[in-house]
């Protein structure tokens, strides 16, 4: 079975005393899951979570990382300082990080090769924007970002990964992908990595959809065959609206 999967991503919002009340009213109402949750907060406020979140399920993980060891890198953060904080799971290749911070296919590779080094799990995100999905190429960009991303990877690296399909179309803007399009693209992505890998591989591997997933819509698109929960942005800021997404996988 594969693992189900609701993760929240802050991006850059709540202070330590705004993190510490979303996650203490979070926890007042945290449903039984058989679903992993976890948090992404900012690097400030991971610490002040982790200690919040140690007596509960809920994992806490970062948005970012370096590819680097250490070193000149002012304003980064190493893996080996994620783990010395307690943090296992990184989200890496971000629409935002590519589209603000200029991270490419190419960066992101090393970062997901740093991560795995390190023994780490990547939540690694891709997705194509409106115009690919206009002009009809989603897949095609899909199937690069993919295969330039994670293609380099050796087979045992895959049980430290997770997979977010993120429409760039569909982040922050009200706009979902239709159960069918996340269904669509899903299937695909798993034939991608069996075609590559191995369908052993590609059965195994959790794939999240995201993109303004509320909890109006969460139910429908996680009862796709392919969706294996969800990475939420806006909703996952509010306790009540993630806890209904929660409840919804
Ligand atoms: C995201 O940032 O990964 C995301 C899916 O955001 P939202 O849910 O706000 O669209």
């Amino acid at each position: 079975m594969r693992r189900k999967i609701v993760a929240g991503n802050w991006k850059m919002n709540n202070d330590l005393g705004q993190t510490d009340e979303l996650l203490t009213e979070l926890l007042k109402k945290m449903p039984e899951t058989e679903a992993s949750v976890m948090v992404a907060p900012s690097f400030i406020s991971l610490r002040v979570a982790y200690d919040a979140l140690i007596q509960s399920p809920i994992e806490v993980i970062a948005q970012n990382m370096h590819f680097a060891e250490s070193g000149a890198y002012t304003g980064e953060v190493s893996a080996e300082m994620l783990k010395s904080a307690e943090i296992d799971t990184v989200i890496l290749g971000h629409s935002e990080r590519r589209a603000y911070f200029n991270e490419t296919d190419e960066t992101l590779a090393k970062k997901v090769s740093t991560a795995i080094a390190h023994d780490m799990t990547v939540v690694f995100c891709f997705g194509e924007e409106l115009t690919d999905r206009k002009s009809n190429r989603h897949f095609e960009v899909v199937e690069s970002q993919l295969k330039k991303g994670l293609f380099h990877l050796e087979s045992q690296a895959w049980k430290n990964i997770i997979l977010a399909y993120e429409p760039v179309w569909a982040i922050g803007t009200g706009e979902t992908a239709t159960p069918a399009q996340a269904q669509e693209m899903h299937a695909f992505i798993r034939k991608t990595v069996a075609e590559q890998y191995s369908s052993d591989i590609a059965d195994k591997v959790s794939i999240l959809y995201g993109g303004s997933v509320k909890p109006d819509n969460a139910k429908e698109i996680f009862s796709q065959a392919d969706v294996d929960g969800g990475l939420i942005g806006g909703a996952s800021l509010n306790a009540k609206d993630f806890i209904a997404i929660i409840e919804a996988i």
